[in-house]
């Protein structure tokens, strides 16, 4: 019997919490830790090297929370499912907003080319604009949950306040849209080892990228679109931004840009942009077929 942080936090009425699976890498550090201490224990004078080897474990797990696209602490989507990717599918994700100015453009872009996409919202920009979201899920689009306020410390977090963060938006973006988000997005990406037990218990997939086109820095659209479009294919991930996005010279949203010749491509190449959840929806059924 594994414990779990955070306690009953998230437990639902009626529905006992399913058992925490804790990810391997994560078993394998507590027994190192437990490993280490019994060598300090047993023979004093190793202490140091316990010590030394327990920090370098830290430095590990650390790593692996600093690497976006790593599955060192728990399932991570880099790319949408083998059903999807038969299907000719991919996912273009929108992160940070919704924005009042921005998103209802990018709605319009996504209509023109009969694209669908999911949008990983940050639930305290949601709570200000519900209106907008609800017009995403109108519109046959999906929305997401990026966290409920998108801390820059979020990777510092606690399991507890980790829990908070994540519960307070699914309970937010359900409330406003009707629909409960089933994915996540780290902010930035960035995560620690008490991510994958938070997760398991909402009953959410973590999902970072195959490529992103790193749109908030910079002014210039062609670098965006080149990183987006580098080995485009079925399965296919893709990042921008309708929140904290850069713009280029003449003030236009860098994502604005990019949109129309990203899309174009996408088309040209007989590719399918369809939400997280269609993605989705030919693994589930395979896994349950292998359960
Ligand atoms: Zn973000």
């Amino acid at each position: 019997m594994t414990t779990t942080p955070g306690d009953g936090l998230l437990a639902t009425s009626g529905t006992p919490p399913a058992a925490t699976t804790w990810p391997s890498y994560v078993k394998a550090s507590v027994a190192w830790h437990l490993a280490a201490g019994a060598a300090a224990a047993i023979v004093p004078a190793s202490w140091p090297w316990a010590l030394g080897a327990v920090a370098a474990n830290h430095l590990a797990l650390t790593a692996g929370g600093l690497w976006p696209r790593s599955r060192w602490l728990g399932s991570n989507w880099t790319r949408l499912p083998a059903a999807a990717v038969m299907r000719d599918e991919i996912a273009i994700t929108i992160d940070d907003g919704p924005d009042p100015a921005l998103t209802p453009a990018i709605l319009d872009l996504l209509d023109q080319h009969r694209a669908r996409a999911t949008f990983f919202c940050i639930a305290e920009r949601a709570r200000a604009a519900p209106a907008l979201c609800r017009a995403i899920i109108a519109r046959g689009h999906s929305v997401q949950n990026h966290s409920d306020r998108h801390s820059h410390r979020f990777s510092l977090l606690g399991p507890r306040a980790m829990a908070r963060e994540i519960a307070a938006a699914q309970a937010s973006l359900a409330d406003i849209t009707g629909v409960a988000p089933r994915f996540f997005r780290a902010p930035a990406g960035l995560r620690n080892p008490f991510l994958a037990p938070v997760l398991q218990r909402l009953d959410l997939q973590l999902v970072s990228w195959t490529r992103r086109g790193f749109d908030t820095v910079g002014a210039d659209p062609a670098p965006v679109l080149a990183r987006l479009l580098r080995r485009l294919g079925a399965g296919d991930i893709l990042l921008l931004h309708d929140g904290h996005g850069a713009r280029d010279l003449s003030g236009r949203a860098l994502v604005l840009a990019v949109l129309p010749a990203l899309l174009e491509r996408v088309q040209a190449a007989g590719l399918v942009p369809v939400t997280l959840p269609a993605a989705g929806a030919g693994a589930a059924a395979e896994a349950r077929g292998q359960a």
